[in-house]
C-alpha cells in the first residue's frame, strides 16, 4: 500500500528503529513511547484493521503475539509483566490503518485503560 505509513516503514522508505524482522513480521520502537518499552509489531502483509482479518491471518496473528512475548522477555519483562494492545477504529484511537500490536512494559500500567 503506497500510502500506508507502516508499509513504507517495511519498505525502508521511512526510517524506524527496527528491533526484529523476519519473513512475516517487522517490529520497531514506537516514535512516541508511552512506557519504557513500547514496541510495535506489524505483519508485512497490509491488513488495515482487525475487522479485515480472515482465517488466512490466524497463524500470522499467533506469530505476532508470540513475538511480543519473546521481545518482552528479552528485555526482562516476562515476570514483571507487560501489556499487548490492538486498537481498532475510532473509539479505540486507531491512527495508523495497518494492523499493529503495541507491546508496553517497564512501568505499572493503569486499568481500565482510558
Ligand atoms: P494506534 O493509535 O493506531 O493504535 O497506534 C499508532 C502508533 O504508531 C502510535 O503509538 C504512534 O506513536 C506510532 N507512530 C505513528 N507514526 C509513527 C512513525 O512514523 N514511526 C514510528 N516508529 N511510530 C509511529
Ligand atoms: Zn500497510
Amino acid at each position: 500500500m503506497i500510502d500506508c505509513l507502516f508499509c513504507r516503514i517495511i519498505a525502508g522508505e521511512i526510517p524506524a528503529s527496527i528491533v526484529h524482522q523476519d519473513d512475516d513480521l517487522v517490529a520497531f520502537e514506537d516514535i512516541n513511547p508511552r512506557a519504557p518499552m513500547h514496541v510495535l509489531i506489524i505483519p508485512r502483509r497490509h491488513v488495515a484493521t482487525l475487522n479485515d482479518l480472515t482465517e488466512a491471518e490466524d497463524g500470522l496473528m499467533g506469530k505476532v503475539v508470540r513475538l511480543a512475548a519473546t521481545l518482552a522477555a528479552g528485555r526482562g519483562f516476562a515476570d514483571s509483566g507487560y501489556r499487548l494492545v490492538l486498537n481498532c477504529n475510532e473509539h479505540a484511537g486507531q491512527s495508523v490503518f495497518h494492523v499493529h500490536l503495541h507491546v508496553l512494559a517497564g512501568r505499572a500500567l493503569g486499568w481500565p485503560p482510558g
